[in-house]
């Protein structure tokens, strides 16, 4: 198998902050396309690596220069080339990611076949996605809500002093809209119950990482207060995570790019369940075919956030929709992704 990437340089529709970037205004983004050539087929992945799991693109790019000799020449040798990759780069997941979602397309183009057919998934199955607004002044968080008017469910990013202002204004453009909410750690365990008895009475369907990762022991008592999921996100990386969430969270948040794609993500999902966990698929700002391979996933839980193609302006890959929250899983070989 012949490795190659590139950069892509991308533009978000507007600047995405969270609890933890609120000064950022860049509407900039860079991906790492990978690439997967073998037998006359190809296939396509995406990194999307992030500072806050310390990886980055000049990682990312010395991990896939470090993993090019490593891939060997059975494109269907998923579990050999994940167990060389975790030797060989084992803090980018990443670039693991990308490698393996473009295995899986190279895997299905080979085969003939979409890869949520060949993981024997119904997808019809597939949950409406959430679209993201991010943090910004109410003017702006104003203006995203109207622009998403077509999406039915909202995830807004909450975890600032403002929280309560943010979330009447939402209710207020969008009072019928189900309405999810990522505080990003963004609240402090010995606040956390009045955080939340303050946020429920705007109709939450869901809470996604309220306290930081570690800091979970005033969450068992939250879910009884809050009387809807908390799901971990920032808490739930790989596979050890998913074990330690049970008991504080009722739920995870599973990215590829966290847990290194997904083929460790299945892992993670069977476990979740036996854990009885919901389990979500979010995702980064990424284009089509890094937010291809989350979906290819859908079919099996229960919530999904994979806008991250959405917020950009400028993709340069289609093929899994989007328009309304429904992500469109085709007939497309391998993750169903081409050139726009
Ligand atoms: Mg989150």
């Amino acid at each position: 198998m012949k490795l190659s990437w590139q950069r892509r340089r991308l533009h978000l529709r507007h600047a995405f902050n969270i609890a933890r970037t609120v000064a950022s205004s860049s509407t900039d983004k860079q991906v790492l396309i990978v690439r997967i050539d073998h037998d006359g087929a190809f296939g396509l992945g995406e990194a999307a690596p992030v500072s806050y799991y310390h990886q980055s693109h000049d990682s990312a790019e010395k991990a896939l220069a470090a993993a090019a000799d490593a891939l060997g020449d059975d494109p269907f040798a998923f579990d050999a080339v994940h167990e060389r990759l975790w030797k060989l780069i084992p803090d980018q997941s990443a670039t693991i990611a990308a490698i393996d979602g473009a295995m899986h397309d190279l895997a299905g183009k080979l085969m003939g076949l979409p890869v949520w057919r060949w993981l024997g998934l119904d997808r019809s199955r597939t949950p409406l996605t959430s679209f993201t607004i991010g943090i910004d002044s109410l003017d702006v968080m104003r203006a995203k809500v109207r622009e998403a008017t077509d999406f039915p469910i909202l995830k807004v990013k909450i975890g600032t002093p403002d929280d309560r202002a943010i979330l009447q204004l939402i209710r207020d453009e969008a009072p019928d809209k189900l309405l999810r909410v990522d505080a990003n750690c963004g609240w402090k365990p010995d606040e956390l119950v009045d955080r939340v008895r303050e946020a429920i009475p705007f109709g939450l369907e869901l809470i996604e990482q309220p306290t930081p990762r570690g800091q979970h022991d005033t969450l068992p008592a939250t879910r009884q207060a809050a009387g809807v999921p908390l799901i971990a996100d920032e808490s739930c990386i790989d596979l050890p995570d998913v074990l330690a969430c049970a008991g504080s969270f009722d739920g995870i948040n599973i990215k590829l790019s966290k847990c290194g794609g997904i083929r460790p993500a299945l892992g993670m999902i069977h476990t979740a369940r036996a854990a009885g966990l919901k389990v979500m698929l979010g995702c980064m700002v990424e284009t089509s075919v890094g937010i291809a391979a989350a979906a290819h996933l859908a079919p099996l839980v229960d919530y999904i956030d994979l806008d991250g193609h959405l917020l950009l302006a400028d993709d340069p890959f289609e093929g899994i929709g989007g328009d309304h929250g429904v992500i469109t899983l085709g007939d497309k070989p391998g993750l169903g992704v081409t050139d726009r």
